[in-house]
């Protein structure tokens, strides 16, 4: 049997439970939480714990289930320094930018490209996420999609297909020609390396007919959708990502009433990426008109070099809390279990018994300190998997 630990002295444990402590966070005052192997075996009051092997002082502070990060794009080469700096000087943001990343990404090693996910990857651990989604979407051809996702396969469990992300230049005049290549030999390649099929549903990227032939083609194959879907104007991605029973429908910034109402009475998840909007200066998604609807809403950080290169859960959790109409208890709900929630785990995003040890203690009373302190790193200790990682050593290197 594995040596179990006990972490107690914890002010605050937010369980993600609600049959376990008080609202939705199933919040449990002078708490303790027992972890054995991989996994909880108790959560709930100090008082009331199982002697364990080893014994862990929270000395009064917060402890909260690892972030699940549900949408990112991390496997890339070069970044967009310029194109920021320029957006930041006047010049509004279009799709198109991410062709820079596409040319860097393809002129870059299989090495280069490990390295640069497994640095990404540290820096999110660092901050708390013990859980990580990542796509392709830089490769755009049929070899550098799936070299992209042998990568990103090599470290994670959760790995989207977008080959769909935009139409790369070679096909500017021959859009119908990329889908064709997308739904065939690119989707051939890349299907034994991912669970997730994703499409950019935009203005300037994918319209409704070709994001539906798209996520119908991947969903053949074994792998579920999830949408880009209404990010820079309204559009079909969200009634499209419900009529298809996607995991997830992310962005969200532009939704009319039927769309609201779809996402209502349907199991796709709202995922809303506050890093892009505030990276590009626009208008933030209504959390609110969301969540007052009855909408499952997850918080996801969109980390990638163009639109919002931030791998920071606790920033995102302060700026939907600032900016998007959550309460704090919300934002953290939809950073774990809602993130959960939008990849399908049931696992991870909470602490209960069974679940992944994937534990944050926070160097504050409380997880409200998580938006009330923005920008300060409150990640005083993490556990993967059981496992307690010194924070500023990367995993996976
Ligand atoms: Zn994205």
């Amino acid at each position: 049997m594995s040596p179990s630990t006990v972490i107690t002295h914890i002010s605050t444990l937010a369980t993600c439970d609600p049959t376990l402590g008080e609202g939705p966070l199933g919040l449990v005052r002078d708490a303790a939480l027992v972890i054995e192997g991989e996994r909880v075996v108790y959560a709930g009051s100090a008082a009331g714990a199982p002697p364990a092997d080893n014994r862990v002082d929270a000395g009064g502070r917060a402890v909260i289930p690892g972030f699940v990060d549900s949408h990112s794009h991390l496997v890339f080469a070069g970044d967009r320094t310029e194109e920021f700096n320029a957006r930041m000087s006047g010049r509004p943001y279009a799709a198109g930018g991410i062709r820079t990343t596409v040319a860097a990404t393809r002129a870059a090693s299989d090495n280069t490209l490990d390295a640069n996910l497994r640095r990404h990857l540290a820096e999110l651990h660092r901050q708390g996420t013990t859980t990580v989604e990542t796509k392709s979407g830089y490769g755009l051809t049929v070899e550098d999609e799936a070299r992209a996702l042998a990568v990103a396969a090599a470290h994670l469990e959760e790995v989207t297909y977008l080959g769909a992300h935009v139409v790369p230049a070679e096909f500017a005049d021959d859009v119908a020609g990329y889908v064709d290549l997308v739904t065939g030999p690119m989707l051939d390649a890349c299907a034994p390396y991912a669970r997730w099929v994703d499409v950019f549903c935009e203005q300037g990227a994918f319209d409704g007919d070709q994001a539906r032939a798209i996520l119908t083609a991947g969903a053949a194959r074994g792998l579920i959708p999830r949408v880009h879907a209404n990010q820079l104007s309204y559009g079909p991605g969200v009634r499209l990502a419900v009529e298809l029973g996607a995991a997830s429908a992310d962005h969200l910034t532009h939704l009319t009433e039927a769309d609201v109402d779809a996402l209502a009475s349907g199991t796709t998840v709202g995922t809303l990426l506050p890093g892009c909007e505030f990276s590009t200066r626009a208008v933030y998604p209504d959390a609110r008109r969301l969540l007052d609807a009855g909408v499952t809403v997850a918080l996801s950080t969109d980390c990638n070099p163009g639109s919002s290169f931030t791998s920071s859960m606790p920033f995102c959790i302060a700026v939907a809390v600032r900016e998007m109409g959550m309460t704090p208890d919300e934002a953290l709900w939809s950073a774990t279990a809602g993130g959960a929630a939008a990849l399908r785990r049931t696992d991870v995003g909470r602490l209960t018994p069974g679940a992944r040890a994937d534990v944050v203690l926070l160097d504050a009373p409380s997880h409200v300190h998580l938006a009330y302190r923005p920008g300060v790193p409150l990640v005083a200790a993490v556990w993967a998997r059981g496992e307690l990682v010194p924070a500023a050593v990367p995993f996976g290197v």
